[in-house]
């Protein structure tokens, strides 16, 4: 998508170890004109895929996913991360290894909440080695749920979370893919799109 491309050449900082800061438009404050523009892209994308429901993580996909959610006019749930031991059972489970915290969190999502009737559309701001959406995989299949896709606003493709969701079939749309970036020149290269 050229407009969220253009916006993280003009206003995306390279750091090291592989880490895009966004944080002036995703990850701290947040452009709801971008997010709606991302979400009718999303809706074009996924058009005809049964969704009702929008699955997300805490923290940074939500604002994201809910602005999504209107856009497909569905509830948006976020999964929990949680650090503690004794988990409700009543809680679908699972773990993830944060790649910008280098954490490993326990995460749940209420039975309640994500059930066999539902068709999830899982939205993120980002995927790197594909942890986060492995882990949300995990509890749509736990909770019986189908996965119509996954909506990814900047997917570093040089990492290898896109080939490992591609290869299990899910479609992924990721409206920026970057192919390589640079901490020292602050260069960004993009992947380019055909069909975006
Ligand atoms: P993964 O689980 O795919 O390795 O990493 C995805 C999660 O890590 C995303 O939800 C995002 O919060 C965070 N993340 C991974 N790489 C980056 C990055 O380069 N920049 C930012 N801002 N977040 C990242």
């Amino acid at each position: 998508m050229k407009l969220l491309e253009e916006r993280i050449q003009r206003d995306g900082i390279v750091r090291e170890g592989n880490v895009l800061k966004v944080d002036s438009f995703i990850n701290h404050q947040m452009d709801i004109p971008l997010f709606r523009e991302m979400a009718k892209e999303w809706k074009r994308l996924f058009a005809g895929k049964p969704v009702n429901k929008v699955l997300t993580i805490e923290a940074s996909g939500i604002g994201i996913a809910a602005v999504v959610a209107s856009e497909f006019n569905v509830p948006v749930v976020f999964a929990k991360k949680s650090m503690s031991i004794n988990l409700d059972y009543d809680n679908y489970e699972t773990k993830i290894q944060s790649f910008t915290h280098k954490k490993i969190y326990n995460v749940i999502v209420s039975k309640k909440f994500l059930t066999a009737e539902d068709h999830v559309l899982i939205i993120d701001d980002f995927l790197a080695n594909g942890c986060a959406l492995m882990g949300l995989l995990d509890l749509a299949k736990e909770a019986g749920a189908t996965v119509e896709g996954i909506g990814i606003a900047v997917e570093k493709g040089f990492q290898q979370g896109g080939e490992l969701i591609r290869s299990k079939g899910i479609q992924l749309e990721s409206l920026a893919i970057v192919e390589s970036m640079n901490s020292e020149t602050g260069e960004i290269k993009f992947r380019e799109q055909p069909h975006q």
